[in-house]
């Protein structure tokens, strides 16, 4: 069979990667990838010949974000069995757009839908999206937001385009991720017009600064919050926040790409952050961030399917429609043609059930505060945000009182026990830690912070 020597040195250098993740140094080598290619495709080529030229090119300029010390942005690994399935994904090949093309598909979508919103306490009637990823999420949900505003004004968006519309008025968190600007961008919103209000020093959203703003003039309304700030971790108040939208009919939208996870943890602490958030409008969640399954994994979650499906749905008479209760995938994604994105996270869910994935997001905000425990012990450290999961915000000083913070990222980077990357804080220069991988220990943490720490005392003297 023309697969079994590809398959078979996929596997092998699949395998040789994902060995080396746990003592790989987590930066890139200095190499510029090459890929010895010119300009013009060339010849025919020998296919296992370019699986070891790929597997190459990924040893010089590949980077262990999946391995357990990468810090970076909001960074998720791959579970063993995500990888697995995710395989199958490929080899099957079937596309999971539409319940004719393949009833198997469907039914698995069917299923991880109702087991995702039964782990994040959402009610069972909302519809879900299995979409690229957060930005992806972020912009379906708020179409269905920009169907239903203005479909209540008597305003058939998806027909007549937002020319002539009555005005939107789309606020967000002073706080918000940029992917909310993106969605603006590519829903005609604007930028400009995005309507911020102010946070609070962890950066969440005052109940007040929303209700002044939504107290002048209004029109159709969508508030966009968020779970878990991508600096700090942090969770606007959902309980008042969602009930002063809602008494302006405003549209809420959530932004939970990480932080919607802690509703599945059993910890009050934690899980308790996102009270309320149930109440919501829409979510957007990441699963190839904290659920450690591979690219592009996100979930676009709408608690008003007809909504949902208005904003997403393509009708052609060539698209033969699953008939009763079947659910065609198409109808809550961007796409039509897609990958069964729902086969990895069912594989996840499935081998972690409820406890698993309640211990991952424990674990990880355990993990969190070993980071922040460890690093302040040193002097010139100060953890910038309360940890409340599984960010840690940290800038560091040299003793004349100097922000040597960049210096020492550079440091730790060059180094390349872990990999952490820069934000900026209060408009200061500060080290973002974020730690979402299934498989970073305590000794990965402490190795870690050893080597922050170290950069931390070459500093120390700067003036
Ligand atoms: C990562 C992230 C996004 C964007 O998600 P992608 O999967 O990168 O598209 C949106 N919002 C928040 C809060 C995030 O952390």
């Amino acid at each position: 069979m023309p697969y079994d020597p590809l398959l078979a040195r996929a596997h092998q250098h699949a395998r040789a990667f994902l060995a080396s993740l746990t003592d790989r140094r987590v930066n890139a080598a200095d190499a510029d990838p090459t890929t010895g290619d010119g300009v013009r495709i060339g010849e025919p080529a020998d296919p296992v010949a370019i699986l070891d030229g790929l597997a190459r090119i990924v040893e010089d300029g590949g980077l262990a974000t999946a391995g357990p010390r990468y810090f970076g942005f909001v960074t998720g690994g791959s579970y063993p069995v995500a990888v697995a399935a995710d395989w199958m994904v490929s080899g099957w090949d079937q596309n999971a757009g539409l319940n004719v093309l393949s009833p198997a598909m469907a039914a698995i979508e069917d299923v991880t839908a109702g087991w995702l919103l039964d782990l994040f306490g959402l009610p069972g009637g909302c519809s879900v999206g299995f979409v690229t990823g957060g930005t992806m999420a972020n912009v379906t949900c708020l179409a269905a937001a920009r169907h239903e505003v203005l479909r209540r004004e008597g305003w058939d968006v998806e027909a007549q385009g937002l020319q002539g519309a009555p005005v939107l008025r789309v606020v967000i968190g002073a706080g918000a991720h940029a992917s909310i600007d993106s969605a603006a961008r590519l829903l005609g919103f604007g930028t400009a017009n995005l309507l911020r209000v102010a946070a609070d020093a962890q950066g969440r959203v005052i109940p007040d600064a929303l209700s002044a703003a939504l107290a002048r003039a209004g029109g159709p309304t969508i508030v966009c919050l968020q779970a878990g700030h991508v600096n700090t971790g942090a969770f606007d108040p959902f309980d008042p926040l969602i009930q002063i939208a809602h008494r302006h009919e405003a549209w809420v939208h959530v932004d939970g790409a990480f932080g919607l996870w802690a509703r599945a943890a059993g910890d009050d602490g934690i899980r308790g952050q996102a009270d309320g958030v149930e109440a919501a409008d829409s979510w957007a969640v990441d699963a190839h961030k904290w659920l450690n399954v591979p690219y592009d994994s996100g979930l676009a979650i709408a608690a008003h399917p007809p909504a949902h499906r208005a904003s997403m749905a393509q009708r052609a008479s060539y698209l033969l429609r699953a008939e009763g209760e079947r659910r065609d995938g198409m109808d809550w994604t961007p796409e039509a043609s897609r990958r069964a994105r729902a086969v990895p996270i069912y594989a996840v869910l499935k081998a972690l059930g409820r406890q698993g994935v309640s211990d991952l997001v424990e674990r990880s905000c355990a993990r969190a505060r070993q980071m922040a425990d460890l690093l302040a012990q040193h002097a010139g450290v100060t953890i910038l945000n309360d940890v409340v999961l599984n960010q840690v915000l940290v800038r560091v000083s040299s003793r004349s009182g100097k922000n040597v913070t960049n210096d020492v990222i550079a440091r730790v980077q060059q180094e390349g026990t872990c990999w952490v990357g820069g934000t900026s804080w209060n408009r200061e220069p500060a080290m973002r830690i974020a730690i979402s991988n299934w498989s970073t220990t305590e000794r990965d943490i402490s190795d870690s912070a050893a080597s922050i720490l170290r950069a931390a005392e070459t500093l120390e003297h700067a003036v």
